[in-house]
């Protein structure tokens, strides 16, 4: 491949590639720490924003993607507040998920830090008899020990159901468990918070302040080394950008592309990657009476699938009278789904009718895919990935992303994004 020299290559003092939560915020932030620096950010896609966009349901707009951040650094409410945002911070208060599991919806066991009780997992019905209740409880302690601080994720659930138990057992005994804005319990801290109007509205926001420096449709192929610093190529070898520094802030298997000619490529392409659609219904004003007093259900009951949860959306939050009635499904997408959206849409109101029991009344829809989905790095992965990490920050090269931490994405890729700036402006 020949390459054109680099001084004919526009040129820029630092190139963020991905305009995602992380690429995004790392712009930023790096704007305000050195705002001389010249920084360019390449975005493959035709839009800002990555897994934080929000679609228009009739005439409102919804998350389609990420609705929480769970925790709050002080760099970040400092960013929303520059932002002008923190007016519109909204913290989940309402109470409860249920699982639907074996034909019915089930409340959740009264959780201690110990972990489940065999008595509650029996008694609710999780599980129909006492092998499998202890089965339960031994996956679920084997995943905590394994876990340690992190709280139990959704990949964690899956297994436990796989070792026998029925359904996915949510487990919030932890305060960064999967979910805690879900914790019914109001002396536990305030966890999870989402903006009113859409959590995307950061994305969108940060957008709008960084301006042309956002790039898109330029998707980078590979980084490559060239005299001090690194050019940045297209798919078909042509150069797009010299950069003395780049930040990497894509899916973990595109940075194992991009970054192919060092030694992290093979831990980054080895992270396994989900897609996932989610599909938003907005059901006949006052209709539905759908479970006032919960937040969201979780589908453990293989016989439902693709779909894993449902939430309904404005209940997360305490905003009061807007959207009663849009529900969210999370359906994970295999490979022979048809992912179109009328077919997405179809299958979700299909799963939605057999937990409600009737088919509910849709007004509007929307479908939306994501082709990557929540990175499921383990524990393993991660160590060596930062161990890889500190190797390349010496090459002038940060990641930025969502599975450089865990369990929640959209905070990791927050921190990993303030983590990156804060090495290359040191
Ligand atoms: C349906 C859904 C719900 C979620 N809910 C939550 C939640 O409630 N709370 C939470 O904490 N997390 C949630 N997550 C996870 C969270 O959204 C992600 O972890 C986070 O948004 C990842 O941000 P990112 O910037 O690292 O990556 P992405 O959002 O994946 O952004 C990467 C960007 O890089 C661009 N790109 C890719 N390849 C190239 C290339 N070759 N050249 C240039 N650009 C490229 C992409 O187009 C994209 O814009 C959810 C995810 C999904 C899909």
């Amino acid at each position: 491949m020949s390459l054109p020299p680099s001084r004919c290559v526009p040129s820029s003092d630092v190139v963020v590639i991905g305009a995602g939560i992380s690429g995004l915020c790392a712009a930023y932030a790096m704007r305000r720490a050195a705002p001389d620096l010249k920084v360019a950010v390449l975005e493959a896609g035709g839009a800002a924003g990555g897994n934080l966009r929000r679609v228009a349901v009739g005439e409102s707009f919804v998350d389609a993607g990420a609705q929480t951040v769970n925790g709050l650094s002080p760099e970040l409410e400092d960013m929303l507040r520059s932002l002008g945002l923190e007016s519109l911070m909204t913290w989940s208060s309402k109470p409860e998920v249920r699982i639907y599991a074996r034909g019915r919806l089930r409340g959740l066991p009264r959780w201690s830090h110990d972990g489940p009780m065999a008595r509650d997992i029996l008694r609710l019905g999780y599980v129909s008899g006492p092998t499998a209740a202890l089965g339960a409880i031994r996956s679920l302690r084997a995943a905590f020990s394994r876990e340690a601080g992190g709280g139990i994720s959704a990949d964690t659930l899956r297994s436990v159901v796989r070792a026998g138990a029925e359904p996915s057992l949510l487990a919030p005994l932890r305060e960064s468990s999967y979910d805690p804005g879900i914790s019914g319990d109001p002396t536990r801290r305030r966890q999870a918070w989402g903006l009113s109007g859409g959590t995307a509205q950061l994305a969108e926001r940060l957008e709008r302040e960084l301006g042309p420096v956002i790039e898109t449709g330029s998707p980078v192929a590979k980084v490559l080394r060239e005299g001090q610093g690194r050019l940045l190529v297209d798919a078909r070898g042509e150069a797009l950008r010299y950069a003395d520094s780049v930040i990497c802030a894509t899916p973990a298997p595109v940075a194992g592309g991009l970054l192919a000619d060092h030694s992290v490529s093979e831990v980054l392409t080895g992270i396994p990657y989900r897609a996932s659609a989610t599909v938003t219904f907005r059901l006949a004003d006052g209709s539905e009476p759908l479970h006032d007093d919960v937040t969201g259900i979780l589908v453990g009951d293989a016989r439902l699938a693709p779909l894993v949860a449902v939430s309904f959306l404005d209940r997360k939050f305490d905003r009061a009278g807007t959207g009663e009635n849009f529900v969210r499904c999370s359906l994970r997408v295999g490979p022979s789904m048809d992912t179109t959206p009328e077919a997405v849409c179809r299958l979700a109101a299909e799963r939605l009718g057999a937990i409600l029991g009737h088919q509910p009344r849709i007004v509007d829809r929307a479908a939306s895919v994501f082709r990557y989905g929540v990175p499921q790095a383990s524990t393993e992965d991660v160590r060596r990935l930062r161990e890889a990490q500190a190797g390349l920050g010496e090459q002038g090269i940060q990641l930025a992303g969502s599975y450089l931490a865990r369990p929640s994405g959209l905070r990791a890729a927050i921190s990993s994004a303030f983590q990156a700036v804060d090495a290359l402006t040191r």
